[in-house]
């Protein structure tokens, strides 16, 4: 019998997944990433579970399907950067996993990896043409064109989370600039404006909820859950930013679907009636009646299950060539 793996590196936890052929998931585990030990450390350590978690022999393993957060060049196999993983600038990381394992490895980057396990298993089956959208702590983005991942130029298509929709005055965003989209909406935005709500006196929920220091996006989501006004309007805005952003995308792309991923999505209702309002609002008219707003369907394993099925194809691919 003959394995597969499925890793997805993010910036706070790394998924490992143990496979069949043909991506059938048959163990997956979840362990701490120590981002600030740096790329030699993470890839190490990671060599070292996939053999003590799973109990294989790293010789029956025939390929690894690696995904993470970051700015993944595929043309050179160097990761440019990642805004939750230090010290990845310019790190070849393919390269760098090709000394350290025997076996065939492909690398992308995580939105691209979830929005093909969307495409293959999840909210996305049957179309051809998606935006996939992750809202965690940061924003990501990937799209399907015509059933292939599109990549752009090096790599870098997709990056909806820094569309600049506020840059003179909008808030700092991880990636240097000013009033990204993803420094309006993701979870660090709206944890960022609930304690702002806090320091402002007005009478809100989150008073009796939580200290301001420790205050999460979803404590925000809690109180507007039970109606807190000023909680529900942080997230309206957001909405509205959010719908902003979709709707320049959508215009430009024509997708058939918009899937909306990642942590924040598990709010679905709170965030996705008003979104679609905006949405709608902003689209022109032929795609405002066509396109609709989903949630993915595959929840975090999305990025293993998209990465091992993109393995599946690039070992199906390179055994035809050797016939
Ligand atoms: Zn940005």
């Amino acid at each position: 019998m003959t394995y597969r793996v499925g890793v997805d590196l993010g910036g706070t936890k790394i998924l490992i997944a143990l496979a069949e052929k043909n991506g059938k998931i048959l163990q997956s585990k979840k362990i701490p990433t120590r981002a600030n030990k740096g790329p030699e450390i993470i890839l190490r350590d990671l060599v070292a579970e996939i053999t003590t978690l799973f109990q294989v022999p790293l010789e029956e393993i025939e390929g690894m399907g690696f995904c993470m957060a970051g700015y993944y060049d595929r043309r050179k196999g160097v990761i440019l950067g990642s805004p939750n993983l230090p010290g990845w600038e310019n790190y070849p990381v393919e390269q760098q996993l090709n000394c350290l394992l025997n076996f065939p490895v492909i690398v992308e980057n995580d939105a691209n990896a979830a929005a093909w396990g969307e495409y293959v298993y999840g909210a996305g089956r049957g179309k051809e043409n998606l935006l996939l959208v992750t809202l965690g702590t940061g924003i990501g983005g990937a799209l399907i064109i015509d059933g292939k991942l599109a990549h752009g130029a090096s790599g870098l298509a997709g990056e909806i989370g820094h569309i600049p929709i506020l840059p003179r005055e909008g808030p700092l965003c991880g990636c240097g600039k000013r009033g990204c989209l993803e420094a309006l909406v993701s979870g660090t935005a709206i944890a960022r404006e609930g304690r702002a709500l806090l320091k402002t006196g007005q009478q809100t929920l989150l008073w009796d909820m939580v200290e301001e220091v420790s205050l999460q996006a979803r404590d925000v989501f809690d109180a507007a859950r039970q109606g807190d006004r000023c909680s529900l309007e942080i997230i309206d805005l957001a909405a509205r930013y959010l719908g902003q952003g979709l709707a320049m995308a959508v215009n430009l792309l024509n997708p058939e679907m918009v899937i909306i991923g990642g942590g924040i999505s598990s709010e679905r209702e709170l965030l996705l009636v008003p979104l679609r309002r905006y949405f709608s609002q902003m689209l022109i008219k032929p795609m405002a009646e066509t396109v609709p707003l989903v949630p993915a369907e595959l929840g975090e394993q999305a990025g293993v299950r998209g990465i091992l099925a993109l393995l599946d194809n690039f070992l199906s691919e390179k055994g035809k060539k050797l016939l």
